[in-house]
């Protein structure tokens, strides 16, 4: 066998996906518009010189679009690793400050270029450098759903980025305009705090209280520093002043997530696993989601959490309820603008 079929045969772990991304890359960049210009220089009979300066000019918007995405991605991934510490380290009440990632077996520390979100993992075939025993596929896969979440939400969601050059970022750098940044950031949180206790309930342990009080935290400073978080505020009718409406939004928001988690546990707690469905944890995680979501957008997550959870029991046999509340949370900020206009 040539020196190159061995290399690619060692290597294809993480040569596929690269190989699938700049293929995505060139179809998006180069061979789209390609298409797009010569159906059209056929119908309008452009100049050829005119042509060729259309695709030069597509081709460096859509390169810089694509490189906007794949930073949210990365984003989301390098979030995403840092929860999987958090995730292992404060329900064992381990600091989560010190000291970077380990392999859990033989202790050494993963070197900066084996900690690349997903890729790291491919790269080393899902083994540790050092001890070569196998790294669990969970944490490539929890940093790779962060990543699809800071993407599709940065798509989809406030900042818009479906076409990146001539919305979001056009308005936050050139308009100086923050709410759609702020927004992001809100929602990105929400979700990294209701994957994060939904992994922590899935692994058998409570919500640790240093995790529940940061969710609280930020969760009623960053609307009272910032009121423009909420897509809906509830008291905004003409019975109630101003400085109240953040205030009510989140008491409300809060009081209708414990009630719908309190209900959500009642109905999916028949044909729980060994280990029992806690309750607590539950109503805490949809306290959070009530806290960060306002009580319209909770409750619509809350109908699609139960859906996904019985979903997941025929399909699955068994659904962690809070990691299917952290999908009906996803699906509610991607789709939440145009559910948002039936309010
Ligand atoms: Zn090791």
């Amino acid at each position: 066998m040539s020196s190159v079929a061995r290399f690619f045969r060692r290597r294809w772990p993480i040569l596929l996906p690269l190989g699938v991304l700049l293929a995505a890359w060139l179809a998006y960049a180069v061979i789209s518009p390609a298409i797009t210009g010569a159906l059209q220089g056929g119908r309008t009979g452009l100049h050829g010189d005119m042509v060729w300066f259309e695709l030069r000019q597509a081709f460096l918007q859509r390169s810089l679009a694509a490189f906007v995405w794949l930073w949210f991605f990365m984003l989301g991934g390098a979030i995403g690793s840092y929860l999987n510490v958090v995730v292992w380290r404060v329900p064992r009440g381990m600091s989560v400050a010190g000291g970077g990632s380990k392999c859990p077996f033989c202790r050494t520390p993963i070197r900066k270029t084996d900690n690349i979100p997903v890729l790291g993992w491919l790269r080393l075939n899902g083994r540790c450098r050092a001890c070569r025993l196998p790294i669990a596929a969970r944490y490539p896969i929890v940093e790779l759903v962060m990543g699809l979440t800071f993407l599709s939400v940065a798509i989809a969601g406030p900042l818009d980025l479906a076409h990146p050059l001539e919305s979001g970022i056009q308005s936050l750098i050139l308009d100086g305009q923050w709410r759609p940044a702020a927004s992001y950031a809100w929602q990105v949180t929400l979700l990294t705090l209701l994957l994060g206790a939904g992994l922590i309930l899935y692994d058998g342990f409570p919500i640790p209280w240093s995790f529940a009080i940061f969710a609280f935290l930020v969760g009623t400073c960053a609307p009272l520093a910032y009121g423009e978080l909420y897509p809906v505020e509830w008291g905004s009718g003409p019975g109630f002043p101003a400085w109240s409406r953040t205030p009510l939004t989140m008491a409300v928001g809060l009081a209708a997530g414990i009630l719908l988690g309190a209900g959500v546990h009642l109905l999916t707690n028949f044909s729980s696993g060994p280990a029992g469905q806690r309750a607590g944890g539950v109503m805490l995680a949809f306290a959070i989601a009530g806290l960060y979501l306002g009580w319209q957008a909770v409750l619509t997550t809350a109908a699609t959490t139960l859906l996904l959870t019985l979903a997941g029991r025929l399909v699955l046999g068994q659904t962690t309820v809070v990691l299917a509340l952290f999908a009906a949370a996803w699906v509610q900020t991607i789709c939440g603008k145009w559910m948002s206009l039936w309010w």
